[in-house]
């Protein structure tokens, strides 16, 4: 960046950068312990019934109607312009495509909380142990309790009558093996009373949101209605009438560490297209796995700091797999109705091999005249998708000014077990099971930045913090020691509460 139009100091405490999961949940604790908080977001407030009513007026629709061009905002290839394409400055998905494996990830307020399937799930016994001093399991319990409470997890009422709810959906069918009591996750979702009850409602923080309607689209594109748990709602909203200040298509593009150890933030006004310079003694990253991995290694080879040797090592996938499910026998069941995901399922002999789920398929977002066209086509196949732990042994580097990343399903026997899993239930189910078997399309990208007291291993310690950089702090699934295995934006929000937490014990 070579030269910046306008200075400007803002008088904050904290810079966060990014407001998915991570950012949301951190600029909320620390607003409440009485810090002044700047969050930067890059992306637009969407238009939503909970943003509308509070009173939000420069938003931005969810993409619904506005093809394929409102989806997208970057694809960043292998070749080509070094900071990615940029289609539409705000647009919903980012796509990087890397060796092996392509990941997306969101923009807008929010983050990914947009697109996010609401399911809350934690990851497995022993997660965060022995992983860097002062962590465990223990010291994060009762930030997971409290974020699934704020979160508002819950299990849909009998008389709400969920089409597709895999409980009963697919009672009988000799290919699923039922599940036990407690095994379905909790859904981040308001559910209507019983059937048809579509009053809008208020909660404690004076949010209002409307319970789901099954009969319209509330997948991966957003839930205009705010039926689906969303950060901004959540957590934003409430902070900002305590103080918290958010600017919106702001995009900070590299950090610079100062002499005394506070951060200047360079930063593209994306609106006025002009360039800022914002300065904090504390800065949080919190903009996602690919986007922080960027801000770091963009940000330490032009020289604005140090040398983070553990930087890009142990990035993962999360064991995604994701196929595509024609609706078996005799095609009465519609997959585009119903909430974005109908439940956890296990595949009859393959019940401990990755943990999968049936989703809805996803309507196109196509303009108006299409979308009858659109929505019976996506009506006629299940997505079935699945996590698990894979290696994590993929790398993030830079060359030449470009990320580069790459991560291959053949290291990783977590990949081979659902394979033969997804192949079980094409044989069982008679039905084809469609999906790419080679590359990896990862909706959960993880890693590069991990968790570890060892500085050549690790980018953090156990309580967030970059090695060597006091003050710069990291709330995103970036520092995943190892994939969760399973949806991973519980975790996620409950390291950035651990991670707020640790920053209003001990300073900055
Ligand atoms: C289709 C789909 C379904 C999913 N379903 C589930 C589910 O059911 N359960 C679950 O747990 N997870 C789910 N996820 C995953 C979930 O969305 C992500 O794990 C989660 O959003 C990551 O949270 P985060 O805070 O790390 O980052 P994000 O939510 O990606 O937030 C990062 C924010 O930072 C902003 N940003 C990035 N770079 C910059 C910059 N340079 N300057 C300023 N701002 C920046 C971005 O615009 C974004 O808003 C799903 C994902 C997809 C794609």
């Amino acid at each position: 960046m070579a030269e910046h139009s306008q200075k400007l100091q803002d008088d904050a405490d904290v810079i966060v950068i990014g407001s998915g999961f991570g950012g949301s949940v951190v600029a909320s604790r620390l607003v409440e312990a009485g810090m002044s908080i700047l969050l930067l977001e890059r992306g637009p407030w969407r238009d939503t019934v909970p943003v509308r009513e509070a009173g939000v007026r420069d938003t931005r629709p969810l993409p619904r109607s506005g093809g394929m061009m409102g989806v997208l905002r970057s694809l960043h290839p292998p070749v080509g312009p070094k900071r990615g394409i940029r289609l539409n400055k705000s647009g919903f998905l980012d796509l990087w495509i890397g060796q092996g494996v392509k990941a997306v990830c969101t923009s807008g307020v929010g983050g990914g909380s947009h697109i996010w399937a609401a399911m809350l799930e934690w990851p497995g016994k022993g997660f965060w142990n022995e992983r860097a001093d002062g962590l465990d399991d223990d010291v994060l319990a009762s930030h997971y309790d409290r974020v699934a409470r704020e979160l508002k997890g819950t299990q849909p009422p009998d008389a709400a009558s969920v089409p597709n709810h895999t409980d009963h959906a697919w009672e009988g069918e000799d290919y699923f093996t039922p599940l036990g009591a407690g095994e379905q996750p909790p859904m981040a979702i308001l559910y209507p009373e019983k059937e048809g009850a579509l009053e809008p409602q208020t909660d404690e923080h004076g949010i209002v949101r409307m319970p789901m309607d099954f009969h319209k689209d509330h997948g991966m594109f957003g839930s205009p209605d705010g039926s689906k748990s969303t950060v901004d709602a959540l957590y934003l909203l409430p902070a900002m009438k305590k103080g918290l200040v958010i600017r919106t298509m702001h995009e900070v593009r590299e950090i610079v560490r100062q002499p005394d150890n506070s951060y200047r933030l360079l930063v593209r006004d994306l609106e006025k297209q002009q360039d800022l310079i914002l300065s904090a003694p504390t800065v949080v990253l919190a903009a996602g796995t690919m986007n922080t991995n960027y801000l770091l290694l963009h940000s330490r080879q032009a020289g604005g700091l140090g040398e983070l040797p553990g930087l890009g090592k142990g990035f993962g996938a999360n064991g995604d797999l994701i196929g595509s499910w024609p609706v078996p026998e005799d095609g009465s069941r519609d997959a585009a109705s119903g909430p974005p995901v109908h439940g956890r399922v296990k595949i009859k002999g393959h019940e401990d091999s990755s943990y999968v789920i049936l989703a809805a398929g996803e309507t196109p977002p196509v303009p108006g005249f299409m979308y009858a066209r659109a929505r019976a086509k996506a009506g006629q196949a299940f997505d079935v998708v699945a996590m698990s732990q894979d290696a994590a042994d993929g790398h993030i580097r830079m060359d030449k000014g470009r990320m580069k990343f790459s991560f291959s399903m053949s290291g990783s026997p977590s990949y081979a077990a659902t394979i033969r899993a997804f192949e079980a239930l094409a044989s069982l189910s008679g039905c084809p099971l469609r999906f790419d078997g080679r590359n990896v399309f990862t909706a959960h990208p993880l890693g590069g930045c991990r968790i570890s007291d060892d500085t050549t291993a690790g980018v953090v310690n156990g309580a967030g913090r970059v090695h060597g950089h006091p003050g710069l702090h990291i709330a995103d699934a970036s520092v995943f020691p190892q994939p969760v295995g399973v949806p991973p934006s519980l975790s996620i929000a409950a390291w950035a509460s651990h991670v707020a937490s640790c920053m209003i014990r001990d300073g900055r």
